[in-house]
């Protein structure tokens, strides 16, 4: 039997053991790999890549075996320092993708799944190398997530997205802003309708905060139309530029109100007055688990975001 069956054949055994979904345990498997914690720097990593022998990868062999494949592997060698064959296209890319920080640049193995993919993490970054193909995808941030981040601007999936507290959420909106701006190149019908926007706009409800998020969003994602710039040299110009942010704006604030909706729908109980609070037309200026303004806690300061976010 190959290492691949055992290891899937022991995660199933706990699944039926514990009832829980494949999934996580394969994760949790992985993160128990020996390599798992192993630091090491760029630089070592690639004087592996460029001189450890070509090797036919394990999980290569393994379906050989089976007499499944009728292709070849992509050019691996085995690395000590990741535990598993790897390929080195996917080594030259992460070392393109880590080219501004140098050969020192620290990194440490998070998870392993010899068959599939070693995790990478460095200075907060996550990096999903895959070991079948020449290949590196960047993960969300949070440790332990298999997904995605939604963008260069936006680091971190929907689901974590929604646990960064208020002011990260409105430097996201700016960061996401400038770069729409300048991809913009004076056509303001190119600007707006990010799905990210929506996205930190969706997040930043629950704190009461969305108004702050399309502020940041509008003032960095447009043009100021009241800036001696082109715009004022032409009217026709200033006047879409005038319209695609007034659209823009109720569009977000759309998005807004139909978020709160949904939270004041999964909401059972306010947590003040035990009321469950109604979907309606209600302000977006009060976290809506609330059943009202009135029964919201005061907040201090809108931009320290210090409403909790309903689970
Ligand atoms: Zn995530
Ligand atoms: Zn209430």
């Amino acid at each position: 039997m190959t290492q691949d069956r055992k290891r899937k054949q022991a995660v199933r055994a706990r699944q039926q053991l514990t009832s829980r979904r494949y999934t996580p345990l394969a994760r949790e498997d992985a993160a128990r790999h020996p390599q798992a914690g192993q630091a090491f720097s760029l630089g070592a990593l690639l004087a592996e890549c460029t001189s450890a022998p070509v090797t036919v990868p394990a999980w290569f062999k393994a379906i050989t075996d089976e007499g499944a494949a009728d292709w070849a592997p992509p050019k691996s060698f085995f690395s000590k320092l990741l535990g598993v064959d790897v390929p080195h296209g996917t080594i030259l890319e992460l070392a393109g993708l880590l080219a501004q920080r140098g050969l020192d640049t620290q990194c440490r193995v998070e998870s392993a799944d010899p068959d599939h993919r070693v995790v990478v993490v460095t200075e907060g970054w996550r990096f999903d190398l895959c070991l079948t193909q020449e290949m590196v995808n960047e993960c969300c941030r949070q440790p332990a997530c298999p997904r995605r981040p939604f963008g260069t601007d936006i680091i971190w999936c929907d689901e974590h997205l929604r646990r960064r507290s208020l002011p990260e959420l409105i430097e996201m909106a700016a960061r996401l802003g400038y770069s729409t701006v300048q991809e913009a190149d004076y056509e303001p019908e190119r600007c707006g309708g990010e799905p990210g926007a929506d996205l930190l706009v969706r997040a930043a409800v629950a704190y009461a905060g969305s108004a702050a998020v399309i502020d940041r969003l509008i003032s960095t994602g447009f043009d100021d139309p009241d800036s001696a710039a082109e715009w004022s040299a032409d009217d026709t110009l200033e006047m879409r530029l005038r319209h695609a942010i007034d659209r823009e704006r109720l569009r977000l604030r759309n998005v807004a109100r139909a978020e709160a909706d949904r939270i004041r729908q999964l909401t059972e109980a306010c947590p003040t007055c035990g009321t469950k609070p109604t979907p309606g037309p209600q302000a977006t200026d009060f976290p809506p688990r609330y059943c009202s303004r009135r029964c919201a806690p005061q907040l201090a300061s809108a931009s320290t975001g210090v409403w909790s976010v309903p689970q």
